[in-house]
């Protein structure tokens, strides 16, 4: 374990990979690759279910009651702009819906889809 801490946390790039970035500031959230499924429900409006997220700090783990029974579950927000962008699930109490433990949800609102992929001319 290292005693020094860095001042600034280093930003994630990918070259050439398409991405979800934050619609406030432009940080890479996450990969198009990872995602999982569009067809879940945000605070706000839609959300995706992510295999994985990065640039972004988890904050205080919390129950929550959502539409699928009640989630042990921790909001997520940019490294970026501290924008809320969505929530990392720690636990599922259904059994039906263990499959989300360790995933993200991210709010589609909050995403800008960057498509790096080039295609001819
Ligand atoms: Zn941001």
């Amino acid at each position: 374990m290292s005693s020094s801490s860095t001042s600034s946390t280093p930003v994630v790039v990918y070259q050439d990979k398409a991405t979800f970035s934050c619609s406030n500031c432009s940080t890479v959230v996450a990969l198009q690759d990872e995602l999982i499924s569009k067809a879940f429900s945000g605070r706000d409006g839609r959300g995706y279910l992510m295999h994985s997220a990065t640039n972004v700090k988890h904050e205080k783990k919390e129950d929550r009651a959502l539409l699928t029974g009640v989630h042990t579950v921790a909001d997520v927000s940019c490294i970026g702009c501290n924008a809320r962008l969505g929530w990392y699930y720690y636990k599922a109490s259904d059994q039906s819906q263990k499959y989300k433990e360790g995933k993200y949800l991210l709010e589609r609102e909050r995403l800008i889809k960057e498509n790096k992929w080039r295609l001819d001319e």
